[in-house]
């Protein structure tokens, strides 16, 4: 069986993680502080701040970005349900947008639609890895006096107009598990360019603790903690740090061994009339994160029947990224709510296997066996 994903952790992880326990430092400390100025300077922002996954890396830029109770903030429905949870989180609403059909990016017209004098803040998605228009949300949040946080999750290693994915706004957050492109088993980072954020998100990940354990224990003077005010424990471990470090070593060389097997499906599917790719526009970069397809109204199968016919041959695939709305925990306040675009996108799609190292013999097989299924002659 060809498995759709798997992550890609060597014996140099396994031995950081190993020399990091033997230091006797296993929680947040010196591994975490290098593993956050490599991943500042890797994005090219100032600042970074480690967390222990994405969605409390997103629950901590809402807090900073000052939604509340009574806001509403704008997201895309189509995304992992840990966008639109984090905003509930701090008691706001999540305003659904649909997105581009092309990308399956948040549209930035419908957006702007959706803007209400309660609209505090853009959560934007780089939808598996690759890039939303950053800039046009940039404008759109100036315009309306919002703010703009990116859920990055999916897009370490992808770049906007020639600058990593990171550099752009002042909160963008990413994920460490191991189902994205690198992996500290589960973990999370938020980049910023604000000095004030920084050091707000480092207090509320630690318990809202005025004295972080390192400084304390380096200390030649007695010192005593204050906790100035409710926090959080966010943390991510030193163990998780280690393996992050040799995993950021890494992720440009991660980044393109995907691509080159993203290019080979492309380059095998892209005359396929019954399909529809997502193809990178001019200054976009993905990461490739996942392959998804597009299967338009003349598919000879339907993309159930497909993925099933997949399974029979060997090959996993994914039914790709969901709608919120329509998940149980939202479907009864959101029961009104219809997003033709983003719902047709999510019964239509399919997500097909990229992982490296991946063998040729199997990305000639995910191939094969999906031209023959959707009625293409293998040569
Ligand atoms: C994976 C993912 C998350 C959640 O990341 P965790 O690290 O598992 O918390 C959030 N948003 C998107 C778009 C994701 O793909």
């Amino acid at each position: 069986m060809i498995p759709i994903a798997k992550p890609y952790l060597t014996a140099d992880e396994a031995q950081a993680a190993y020399d990091t326990i033997l230091t006797g430092w296993i929680t947040q400390g010196p591994r975490v502080a290098e593993f956050e100025e490599k991943f500042a300077a890797y994005t090219g922002a100032k600042y970074a701040v480690a967390v222990s996954n994405c969605t409390t890396a997103l629950h901590l830029a809402m807090i900073v970005a000052g939604v509340g109770a009574g806001d509403e903030v704008i997201c895309p429905s189509m995304s992992y349900v840990a966008t639109a949870n984090c905003i509930k989180y701090v008691g706001a609403k999540p305003v659904f947008a649909e997105v581009i059909p092309s990308t399956y990016n948040i549209d930035p017209f419908d957006a702007e639609k959706k803007i209400t004098s309660k609209t505090k803040a853009i959560l934007i998605v780089h939808q598996i890895g690759m890039p939303a228009d950053i800039d046009a949300f940039k404008k759109l949040a100036d315009k309306h006096n919002l703010k703009l946080i990116e859920d990055a999750a999916c897009a370490a290693g992808s770049s906007y107009k020639g600058k990593k994915i990171g550099s752009h706004s002042e909160l963008v957050c990413f994920s460490f598990h191991p189902r994205k492109v690198i992996s500290t088993g589960d973990g999370g980072m938020v980049t910023t360019n604000n000095e004030a954020y920084y050091n707000r998100m480092k207090l509320l990940r630690q318990h809202g603790m005025s004295v972080n354990d390192r400084v304390r224990h380096e200390s030649s003077k007695i010192m005593f903690e204050d906790h100035v005010e409710v926090g959080y424990n966010y943390r991510m471990t030193d163990i998780q740090a280690a393996v992050g470090i040799k995993q950021l070593e890494k992720l440009d060389w991660i980044v393109s061994e995907r691509r080159k097997i993203a290019m080979q499906y492309i380059n095998a599917f892209k005359e396929i009339d019954c399909i529809r790719l997502h193809i990178e526009q001019e200054g976009y970069f993905s990461n490739y994160q996942s392959f998804s397809i597009y299967l338009k109204d003349n598919c000879p199968l339907t993309r159930n029947e497909l993925m099933q016919k997949l399974l029979d041959a060997g090959v996993s695939s994914r039914r790709g990224i969901v709608n919120t709305h329509r998940e149980t925990a939202y479907s009864t306040e959101y029961a009104d709510l219809k997003l033709p675009v983003s719902e047709n996108a999510a019964d239509n799609s399919i997500i097909l296997p990229l992982y490296i190292p991946m063998k040729q013999a199997d990305i000639d097989k995910v191939i094969e066996s999906f031209k023959m299924l959707v009625g293409v002659p293998v040569a």
